[in-house]
C-alpha cells in the first residue's frame, strides 16, 4: 500500500474556489487520482474520521469545520504517496509551510489549512476505507 495516500480538500479551500488549482498542482506533481468525490461530511462523520484526536483542544472546532461546507475527498498513488503528499501540502500551520506548497498558498490558519493528507500506510488505509469501497479505486 506503500504507493497510496488519502487526501482531502477541506471546506476553506473548497469554498475559496481552489479545487480546481490544488488539482492542477496534484497533476503537476505526478499523482495519478485514483478515486475523487465530493461530499458534505456531517459533524458525527467528520468526528468519525478525526478519532485520534479526540482529546485534542481543537477538536471541537476543527470537526465543526470540517463539516461546514462540502469538501473533496481523493486517492492519490504515487512511489512513496503518503510522503510525497505531505512534502506538496507543506507543514499544518500554513504560516510555517515552505514557498510552493498548498497549505503555504491557500491555507489560512493551522485549523483551516486547505488540505489534508495521511501520516502513514497504516493511516492511508485506514482513511481510504473510510470513505471509498475497493469498487471505487480506479
Ligand atoms: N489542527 C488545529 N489546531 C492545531 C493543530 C491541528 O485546528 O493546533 C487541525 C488542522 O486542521 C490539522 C488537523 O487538525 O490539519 C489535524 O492535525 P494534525 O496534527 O494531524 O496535522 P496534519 O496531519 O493535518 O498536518
Ligand atoms: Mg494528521
Amino acid at each position: 500500500m506503500g504507493n497510496l495516500t488519502f487526501a482531502i480538500i477541506k471546506p476553506d479551500a473548497v469554498r475559496a474556489g481552489n479545487t480546481g488549482n490544488i488539482i492542477q498542482r496534484i497533476n503537476d506533481a505526478g499523482f495519478k487520482l485514483r478515486a475523487m468525490k465530493t461530499l458534505h461530511l456531517t459533524q458525527r462523520e467528520a468526528e468519525g474520521f478525526y478519532a485520534v484526536h479526540r482529546e485534542r483542544p481543537f477538536f471541537a472546532g476543527l470537526t465543526e469545520f470540517m463539516s461546514s461546507a462540502p469538501c473533496v475527498v481523493m486517492v492519490l498513488e504515487k512511489d512513496r504517496a503518503v510522503k510525497a503528499w505531505r512534502d506538496l501540502m507543506g507543514a499544518t500551520d500554513p504560516a510555517k509551510a515552505d514557498e510552493g506548497t498548498l497549505r503555504k498558498e491557500f491555507g489560512a490558519s493551522v485549523g483551516e489549512n486547505a488540505t489534508h493528507g495521511s501520516d502513514s500506510d497504516e493511516n492511508a488505509a485506514i482513511e481510504i476505507a473510510y470513505f471509498f469501497s475497493q469498487l471505487e479505486l480506479v
